[in-house]
């Protein structure tokens, strides 16, 4: 079937940002319990992604790259990684890893709860 290929990349645009955002907030140093919730959640964002298609492509990613939850920066590498993987997948071009810090804001305005990070 011919699906609705504008409401598809707006829900991956949304569900990118999401997760992206996600990485970027994660604690520097997460306890094993915070680590467990990225894990399970990332497991699960595939396991009930709206679109089938592209669920079942990123189970294969996840199998072959698991969730990297030992920190901030590992989850957000790994993040950017998946995400260029289906870009290549797509024929999108490549996003430069390295930019990653900057590029996802979550504009809470509390960045760095003093207990956490
Ligand atoms: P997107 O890929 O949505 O990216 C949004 C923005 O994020 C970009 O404009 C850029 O600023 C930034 N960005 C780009 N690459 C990276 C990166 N590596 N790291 C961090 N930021 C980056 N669509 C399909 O047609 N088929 C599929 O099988 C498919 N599988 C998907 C699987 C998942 C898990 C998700 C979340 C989405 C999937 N999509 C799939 C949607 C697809 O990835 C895009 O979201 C959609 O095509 C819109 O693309 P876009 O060019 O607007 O940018």
């Amino acid at each position: 079937k011919l699906g609705n290929a504008t409401a598809k990349a707006e829900l991956g645009r949304a569900a990118w940002k999401v997760l992206h955002t996600t990485f970027a907030r994660f604690p520097k140093k997460p306890t094993d319990d915070e680590k467990e919730a990225l894990r399970s959640f990332v497991h699960l964002f595939q396991r009930l992604y709206p679109c089938g298609e592209c669920a079942e492509h990123f189970g294969k990613v996840l199998a072959k790259y698991p969730p990297q939850v030992s920190s901030r920066s590992a989850a957000a590498g790994w993040g950017c990684f998946v995400h260029n993987v289906v870009n290549k997948r797509l024929g999108k071009p490549e996003f430069n890893c390295e930019d990653i810090g900057d590029a996802y804001d979550c504009g809470c305005g509390d960045e760095e709860p003093k207990t956490k990070g």
